[in-house]
């Protein structure tokens, strides 16, 4: 028994798709180019698509799982749940205004002309707001709708919003903060959720690991409560005497979000020759 996985063929998702299964430990056989790929050592078939087709040809079952943009399984509002977020493809969907106007809140968009890729989306918003406006679905290059006169106001993906600047425009209103999840049938067959779980199992660590550092560093013994005081560590930090006499090596893991603090207090409180080391996986 295979779970079969759709990802994006090519674009924005596909480099941070495939590196995630690289660190998840799974190795694709035969290229990527193709429309297809099994993995050699996980019951993987993969499946190279755009992002557009994934929700569907998840809902039909051609395959199982899918990596997709939120913004993607939400307009098109297939039966698929979304079991997992990836912490990749960070995105906003976005009304956006040409320079010179200032949006005012929901009502600023009654009666004008809104070009999108995301028609379901913005009606929903409108439908949300009370608000009734003209919608022009277009499928690429969104931004230039308003310079050429086909539309007042556009409602498009934003990351840096350096797209948006370089066509007169300024980001006005989110109305979806996205990124890429993983996204499945509702029925899996019993064998296709332990594979199921087992993928979530490594991609969880990957992600973990990412979140963390793990710290070494040196302490004279008279210092060492107060360091471990500071270190959270996954239970508690490895101590190691050092060949120097009254002195100890501390091994801890450090979260990223409050790593430069707790490193700057352990330096204050006596730690010497701290090493900072990536960790790969962690599996708690
Ligand atoms: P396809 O050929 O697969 O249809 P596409 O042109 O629709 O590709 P991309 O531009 O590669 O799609 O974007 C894929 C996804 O990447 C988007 O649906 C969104 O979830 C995410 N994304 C992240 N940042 C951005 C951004 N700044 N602009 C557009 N999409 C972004
Ligand atoms: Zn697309």
């Amino acid at each position: 028994m295979r779970l079969k996985l759709a990802i994006q063929k090519s674009g924005r998702l596909h480099d941070d798709s495939i590196a995630l299964l690289k660190e998840s430990g799974i190795d694709i056989g035969n290229g990527v180019n193709k429309l297809k790929a099994e993995a050699t050592n996980f019951p993987l078939e993969l499946f190279f698509l755009r992002d557009d087709d994934i929700p569907q040809y998840v809902e039909d079952g051609v395959a199982d799982i899918g990596f997709v943009g939120e913004n993607v399984v939400y307009e098109k509002a297939k039966k698929v749940e979304v079991a997992y977020a990836l912490g990749f493809g960070k995105c906003r969907l976005s009304f956006a205004v040409k320079k010179n106007e200032t949006f005012t809140g929901p009502n600023f968009l009654a009666g004008k002309k809104i070009a999108t890729s995301y028609p379901v989306l913005v009606q929903d918003y409108l439908d949300k707001n009370k608000v009734q406006a003209d919608i022009h679905e277009i499928s690429g290059s969104v931004e230039i709708a308003p310079g050429i006169g086909l539309a007042d106001i556009i409602c498009d993906l934003v990351s840096s919003g350096s797209t948006l600047f370089m066509n007169g425009l300024k980001e006005a209103e989110t109305i979806l903060d996205s990124q890429a999840v993983l996204i499945k049938r509702g029925s899996l067959a019993p064998a296709q959720e332990v594979i199921l779980e087992k993928l979530l199992f490594r991609i969880e660590s990957v992600k973990k690991a990412k979140r963390n550092k793990y710290v070494l560093l040196n302490a004279p013994n008279d210092r060492l409560e107060k360091i471990i005081s500071l270190l959270p560590g996954m239970k508690s930090p490895t101590i190691v005497a050092l060949a120097t006499p009254g002195w100890s090596s501390v091994h801890s893991v450090i979260a990223e979000t409050d790593f430069w603090e707790i490193i700057e207090k352990l330096k204050m409180a006596g730690a010497e020759g701290i090493l900072v080391v990536p960790i790969e996986k962690m599996i708690l």
